[in-house]
């Protein structure tokens, strides 16, 4: 049996090294390094397949959650309701401004946050949400923006897991609603994207995007990338140095062009994962829904000692990754601010995601069940709690 990694980029450089090859050629000799023609290219073609007016590349996901903000307004007495299961930088871009994160629980099902939470946590001081689409799964943005609307509340998506990511009111149980089949970023007051390598549309190194159908806002995050100057030397505010790279621009041209087929593919290996895996009674795998991108395939281990369970799939050589194992609110940065919120905790503690690239073969993952369905005959389920 062949060990089998969480994530394997090598066939993607394979099948198109030629044209990452010409695009890389193509930069280096232009000497345009820095705002070259290609980051313009990237931002039309980007907004175009988006459907959005403005995209504004920046160096990461987090300067893109950072400028968002910034560029909206958001700061000290801010307060901003986002989910307290997410990657730090969520949390981080709210506290780099000066505002202050307020964390609400997840949804069981979709680890987005769960709207009622979010209106019960609503103060006078509340400016701003922010969800996360998962995994690649959008969050409820039609709650979400219906809740914002009545309160006059700004929204900054969190995309950096869910390029080609739609929302659909169908998957909450609801009838289409003014958002229905968006992208993911385009619904709310501005969308931050990440291409970190690993994600949906992964660059050869950082990189990101802002994205906004607000033109007062695109300018804020277009002067706010290059040091606060919208003219050269005449700079108006602190801003940041985090231009998009000309050279991962050019990348991501290359690589926009397949990423249609490529979450389609996703959605495929993770049909077949949902499959495989409805015999297994201690495993609660996710669902299939519309327009979800499956950035990663999480899968939750009920009655197991999860760590125990990703020790012995290592041991057979199955990669998995646990994100995440300690939530916003319970990191050692925010220590003993906040009271954490219970579902969240469960799932930091259950959730594993298991290999997946759109590449991934049917017999790959048999492997992969295969092996998990061994370690669950193995390991003995915890005692339940007294
Ligand atoms: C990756 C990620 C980010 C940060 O993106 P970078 O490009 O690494 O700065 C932010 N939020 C979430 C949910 C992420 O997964």
């Amino acid at each position: 049996m062949s060990s089998i990694p969480i994530l394997d980029l090598s066939p993607e450089v394979e099948a198109h090294w030629a044209e990452f090859q010409a695009a890389f050629e193509r930069v280096v000799r232009s000497g345009q390094f820095i705002m070259g023609p290609d980051v313009m290219a990237f931002e039309a073609e980007a907004a175009e397949f988006l459907g959005v007016r403005h995209a504004v590349g920046v160096n990461s996901g987090t300067d893109a959650l950072v400028i968002a903000l910034r560029a909206l307004g958001v700061g000290p007495g801010d307060e901003v309701i986002t989910t307290a299961f997410s990657f730090f930088a969520t949390a981080e871009s709210i506290s780099l401004v000066g505002a202050k994160p307020v964390f609400v629980d997840i949804d069981p099902d979709t680890y987005n946050l769960d709207v009622q939470q979010v209106r019960a946590a609503i103060t006078p001081q509340t400016k701003a949400l922010m969800p996360v689409h998962l995994y690649g799964q959008s969050a409820d943005m039609g709650a979400l923006m219906t809740c914002a609307q009545e309160h006059g509340l700004l929204v900054v998506e969190d995309c950096a897991q869910s390029f080609g990511a739609q929302y659909h009111a169908a998957n909450f149980g609801r009838a289409a609603d003014a958002w229905d089949g968006q992208q993911t970023g385009t619904m709310g007051h501005a969308g931050a994207y990440s291409f970190f390598p690993s994600k949906n549309l992964g660059a050869f190194g950082d990189a990101g995007l802002l994205v906004t159908n607000d033109d007062a806002v695109a300018e804020q995050a277009r002067m706010l990338r290059a040091h606060g100057s919208r003219r050269k030397y005449h700079n108006e505010t602190l801003g940041f140095n985090s231009r998009l790279d000309t050279l991962q621009a050019a990348i991501l041209r290359v690589k926009l062009g397949y990423l249609p087929e490529q979450n389609r593919l996703r959605r495929e290996v993770a049909a077949r994962y949902t499959g495989l895996l409805a015999g297994l009674p201690s495993v609660k795998a996710p669902a299939v829904t519309p327009g979800h991108v499956f950035h990663q395939y999480t899968i939750e281990l009920i009655g197991f000692d999860r760590d125990a369970v990703q020790r012995e799939l290592a041991a057979r050589g199955i990669g998995t990754m646990v994100y995440y194992p300690v939530p916003q609110d319970a990191l050692p940065v925010y220590s003993g601010q906040y009271t954490v919120q219970p579902r969240s905790a469960q799932a930091s503690q259950q959730v594993l995601s298991l290999p997946i690239w759109p590449t991934l073969s049917a017999e790959l993952q048999h492997q992969v069940v295969s092996a998990l369905t061994d370690v669950l005959g193995t390991l003995a389920p915890e005692q339940a709690p007294a």
